[in-house]
């Protein structure tokens, strides 16, 4: 595989600081060269009204469509609620092995959880997030090592246990995707 980049494309609000964070973590796993653009979408497209959610299996169709290469693996961001029809929610998902992901700040600050602020944290969540879904557009599937970044997970507890971290065996096939 002839891999150059990764691509993070913010959709909605967030702080630039913020953001530059994020890249700063996803470069520390994937030493990849990272850029990070804006994108912009009528998001009212996606919104299923009786759920109040955004229908994430549509989301991720049109990033594919519109937003993708073949010589980058491309994570759009959001900050809305995200369902597929099959759970309650979803912190993101992306095609395994293929060029694109998703990943949602909605449902990872204390905030939501009646519990106070914490930036650091929520830096944290977002990135583990985004690298996890990235670990899928390089194939890797769920992992079971424990604290390893590609362990699936339904609660903010179950990504506060992991690290940020792909485990060896994880890196090892990673690596030979990058060759
Ligand atoms: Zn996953
Ligand atoms: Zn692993």
């Amino acid at each position: 595989m002839n891999l150059h980049d990764i691509t993070l494309i913010s959709f909605g609000y967030f702080e630039n600081n913020f953001l530059r964070n994020v890249v700063e973590n996803i470069h520390h796993e994937y030493k990849l060269n990272i850029h990070l653009r804006e994108g912009h979408l009528d998001l009212s497209d996606f919104y299923h009204p009786a759920r109040r959610q955004y229908d994430a299996n549509k989301l991720l169709q049109q990033l594919e469509d519109h937003f993708c290469s073949d010589d980058c693996k491309t994570i759009g961001l959001f900050n809305v609620d995200l369902f597929i029809p099959i759970f309650t929610y979803i912190f993101g998902q992306a095609y395994l092995g293929g060029r694109s992901g998703i990943a949602s700040i909605f449902r990872l600050s204390n905030e939501r959880y009646g519990i106070a602020p914490d930036d650091n944290l929520l830096l944290e969540r977002f990135s583990k997030e985004i690298i996890h879904e990235l670990g899928h557009t390089f194939n890797l599937i769920h992992c079971h090592v424990p604290d390893c970044v590609m362990i699936s997970g339904t609660y903010v507890e179950d990504i506060d246990q992991k690290t940020s971290h792909l485990c060896p065996s994880c890196k090892t096939k990673l690596q030979h995707k990058l060759q």
